[in-house]
């Protein structure tokens, strides 16, 4: 059995610490998921355990291991290091006693009362036994809240301050290090804790802990979910009875991996123990929809996690851009991930189908979909926290889709009070930063669609993340039936039309989600009436009552700025011309002339002024 140790484990915190580079580490991500258990071969019940279980085993040889969190204070991995821990931070009488009875009576008070819980308290007791005896191991969790990143500029107060300062000296203390001492402090997000020990002069190693691969995933269903004569038995975390999972038949523990994309072990538990519970099989439509459920309840402050519906069958018209969705899909599925863009913009008026798109291209691809919420507030409050938590969490759902409003990102970024002490710029440099990382070609694709082009980050286009940015016009009249086929479809409107594309010319101007809506109203009013079907009346009076929401002025201003922000000719709708000429007659756009004389300098298409 393959059960390794995980490889954070191996790398980053026993090789920096036989070589003696560090003997401070501050863990972060994933810290309360299950892990493998490092006595698998001895515990073969047990092959996973919870992650204080994993470090219980593995300072298991120690002579002394503290447990310190601000909730429940100093905790011992075994009772005799209580004793030892008393006797060397002063706590004990016994050797006062004799000597001196008042003082014999103020320690048996201060026994009474107990380890202090409080940081400052507690940080010099462990102190003292952390000099006093050699290889101690301590743990600090939710670290946080003792050493906090600084908020909105405000200092600190001084104890904290103090905090901060011993835990950081700890790191980098000859005696401790030569006294074989380890500390690991834990937290969920890095950015929470204060800046001073994430910095590098700190000394304290900084590991992220990941969420488990898809083959960790796959390993550990199959284990749970395997028809052994004699199945091994998992206990769960809090060591209930051995759950016998009820599988499908057709059960695939690949496709299950699949699904539990960006879930913890112990989440997938979760999952197979509701199962065991409604004495149901686990369905893989149940994982989907408890995994949306578990992934938006962690991520949901930072985007929302969406079960991609439609594919581009279900998409009318835009044959230019869906081929080239479909090449990008092919290079996905090829694993050709140099091929694979980065980020796509998607330009043009609302209603265009820009959403459809991505959500086609997620379902296609079968990657998650993710659409990213409240960029805008991202700047403000905790903001790096949530920025880290942000790229973590895309980190964690890869393979994934992810939708954004970049032009709002932009946005926020130049409205950003003056003074903000360079957070926005080290938001956008985290943002880069992920971005730019090559691992995550083919993993993390990320689409932003704006109707706003000119207002995108200029440094966001540079920077060739961008890889394309396209045009969604709105539909032409070739296009119309089409779409129109499609949302009856969509809809299961039963239609008895006989000349669809002579409804076009009046539906100019229209967008895709215009004609949604004018497929449902047509569908109404023929109930209305007592007909079964959409004939040519009802189309035409649902039509003739539609008020479209966009003014043909907005339309015309969206689609100039995405022609003037296209990055490929060939990507560029067939039709270009026909729609700069129409724009050019209407003649509404503030500017016209200018605009025109740009597209034309620029060889975007040849018109004529
Ligand atoms: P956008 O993101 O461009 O503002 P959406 O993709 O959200 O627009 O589209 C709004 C609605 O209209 C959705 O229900 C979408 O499916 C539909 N829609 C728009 N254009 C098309 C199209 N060309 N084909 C199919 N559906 C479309």
């Amino acid at each position: 059995m393959d059960n390794t140790l995980p490889s954070w484990y191996e790398q980053e915190l026993v090789l920096p610490y036989r070589a003696n580079i560090a003997h401070a580490f501050l863990l972060h991500g994933n810290i309360w998921d299950l892990v493998s258990n490092p006595d698998a071969e001895d515990e073969i019940d047990q092959p996973y355990v919870p992650f204080r279980a994993f470090l219980e085993k593995i300072f298991d040889g120690r002579d002394m291991v503290i447990f310190y969190n601000i909730a429940s204070g100093i905790r011992f991995l075994r009772p005799d290091m209580e004793k030892r821990f008393r006797k060397i931070a002063g706590l004990d009488a016994d050797d006062i006693i004799l000597k001196d009875p008042i003082a014999a009576a103020k320690a048996e008070l201060a026994a009474k009362r107990g380890i202090p819980r409080e940081p400052d308290a507690c940080l010099v007791l462990i102190e003292k036994v952390l000099r006093g005896m050699p290889g101690a191991a301590v743990i600090i969790n939710s670290v946080h809240f003792i050493a906090p990143a600084a908020s909105g500029g405000i200092a600190a107060p001084l104890n904290e301050r103090a905090n901060i300062e011993r835990l950081r000296n700890w790191s980098q203390d000859e005696e401790l290090r030569k006294n074989k001492a380890i500390i690991l402090f834990l937290v969920d997000q890095a950015a929470k804790v204060s800046e001073e020990l994430r910095q590098s002069g700190s000394e304290i190693q900084t590991i992220f802990i990941p969420k488990p691969t898809k083959e960790e995933r796959k390993l550990f269903i199959q284990l749970l979910t395997q028809k052994s004569a004699k199945p091994k038995k998992l206990k769960s975390p809090d060591k209930a009875a051995t759950p016998r999972f009820i599988v499908p038949k057709n059960f695939d523990a690949n496709v299950f991996a699949h699904a539990t994309q960006g879930m913890g072990l112990r989440q997938i538990l979760e999952i197979l123990l509701h199962s065991k519970k409604t004495e149901k099989p686990i369905s893989l439509e149940y994982v989907k929809e408890k995994k949306r459920e578990i992934l938006n309840a962690e991520y949901g402050d930072v985007m929302e996690i969406i079960e991609p519906q439609r594919g581009l069958e279900d998409i009318g018209g835009l044959a230019c851009v869906k081929e080239f969705f479909r090449n990008l899909l092919d290079a996905i599925r090829k694993g050709e991930e140099r091929l694979v863009a980065m980020g796509v913009t998607l330009m043009g008026p609302p209603g265009t189908g820009k959403t459809a798109l991505v959500e086609a291209l997620a379902k296609e691809a079968g990657f998650n979909f993710v659409r990213t919420k409240n960029i805008r507030s991202m700047w403000v409050g905790e903001s790096e926290a949530r920025m880290q938590k942000y790229v973590y969490g895309l980190r964690a759902l890869a393979p994934v889709v992810v939708m954004n409003d970049e032009a709002d990102l932009a946005n926020a970024d130049r409205n950003s009070p003056k003074g903000d002490s360079g957070v926005s710029e080290r938001l956008m440099k985290m943002w880069m930063e992920l971005l730019s990382d090559p691992k995550i070609r083919g993993q993390i694709i990320v689409i932003s669609c704006t109707n706003r082009p000119d207002r995108l980050d200029p440094a966001l286009k540079r920077s060739g993340r961008s890889d394309e940015r396209i045009l969604i016009p709105m539909p032409t009249c070739e296009e119309v039936p089409e779409i129109f086929q499609v949302m009856f479809k969509r809809h299961a409107i039963p239609t008895a039309i006989a000349d669809l594309p002579a409804f076009a010319k009046m539906v100019e101007g229209f967008s895709g989600a215009d004609l949604e809506k004018i497929a449902l109203n047509a569908f109404r009013f023929a109930v209305e009436r007592g007909k079964k079907t959409v004939d040519d009346a009802t189309l035409r009076e649902a039509i003739e009552d539609f008020i479209p929401s966009a003014s043909q002025l907005e339309i015309d201003r969206m689609t100039l700025a995405g022609i003037l922000e296209s990055s490929s000719r060939r990507l560029l709708p067939p039709h270009t011309k026909e729609i700069v000429t129409a724009i050019k007659a209407r003649n509404l756009v503030e500017n016209l002339a200018e605009t025109l004389e740009q597209i034309r300098a620029r060889n975007i298409v040849d018109i004529e002024l």
